[in-house]
């Protein structure tokens, strides 16, 4: 590892937090694919359920988002599995970027097995997939809510209840556009900025579609990661926004979402008037620094 390196930690919150419990004295099993090493699985049946769905993540994740699949790694990735039913979902994955490499994986999941195998799993491989990508930082918020957009639909619903608490609540880390483009580290109390960061994914996923395929030739979730990849390239926010959503800036993203948030939830949580008086900040042009 160079000097440089930098080492990354995703900590993915679905549920609950840090409330790993130790697995019970006794046997584990493991379970190789081409990529993964499942390790600490209470039976060969759920070590063998999590390899195989975590390679056929890895590919069909990697479809999804690049057009392409990834050639293997030339070192498996270790994946420790916590199963239990009163577990709070969740996963954390780290990595090394260095030198425009990526390398030393190693991912923890936990959970019952239905969510570890339809939401922690696809969350975390999304991580894994934008990283082998782009081999360096991608902004957070970004990150997060595209990992959570292929989470079950329980978990999406769960986001987007969450969401509207924290709106009508002024949470104060429901974050003006301006500032959430701009976090680097998560936030003491992350489930805002992971709800926040979900939705506006969402958002941004349903104007692709209205963009159109016809127009680019590129799907939802491929324009989503060119858009990164502009921001990424650029620094600048306004015109990646414009070339693949063709959105003025990030006020006008913030405002649409408002309306958009407003509109898609038929409950009282509804009211735009708490969101639009919570975020609608001024706004200049907005950079991300790297
Ligand atoms: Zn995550």
């Amino acid at each position: 590892m160079g000097k440089d390196a930098q080492f990354f930690v995703r900590f993915c919150f679905i549920v609950t937090l840090f409330v790993f419990a130790r697995i019970a004295e006794g046997q584990t099993f493991t379970y190789e694919t081409d990529n993964f090493i499942i390790v600490d699985a209470p039976d060969a049946l759920t070590a063998k359920q999590c390899g195989d769905a975590a390679e056929k993540y890895r590919r069909d994740l990697s479809l999804l988002w690049l057009g392409k699949t990834l050639p293997d790694w030339s070192a498996k990735c270790p994946v420790k599995v916590r199963v239990g039913s009163n577990l709070g979902a969740g996963g954390a994955t780290t990595f090394v970027f260095d030198k425009g490499e990526v390398y030393d994986w190693d991912m923890d999941i936990q959970g019952s097995k239905e969510r570890i195998l339809d939401s922690v799993l696809p969350h975390e491989i999304t991580h894994i997939v934008f990283a082998t990508h782009f081999r360096r930082p991608i902004p957070r918020w970004l990150d997060e809510g595209a990992a959570a957009s292929v989470e079950n639909i329980t978990e999406k619903k769960n986001y987007q209840r969450l969401l509207l608490t924290f709106l009508q609540s002024r949470h104060p880390q429901c974050l003006p556009f301006n500032q959430l483009v701009a976090v680097k580290e998560y936030p003491d109390d992350p489930m805002p900025f992971y709800a926040q960061g979900f939705s506006i994914v969402e958002y941004l996923l349903t104007q692709g579609e209205q963009v159109g395929i016809e127009q680019t030739g590129h799907t939802p979730h491929r324009r989503l990661v060119q858009f990164m990849e502009t921001v990424m390239n650029t620094g600048d926010w306004q015109p990646a926004l414009q070339e693949h959503y063709h959105i003025d800036s990030l006020g006008t993203l913030q405002t649409r979402w408002v309306a958009w948030v407003g509109h898609t939830n038929n409950t009282p949580a509804q009211e735009p008037v708490p969101a639009v008086a919570l975020v609608n900040s001024e706004y200049g042009k907005s950079v991300y620094e790297q």
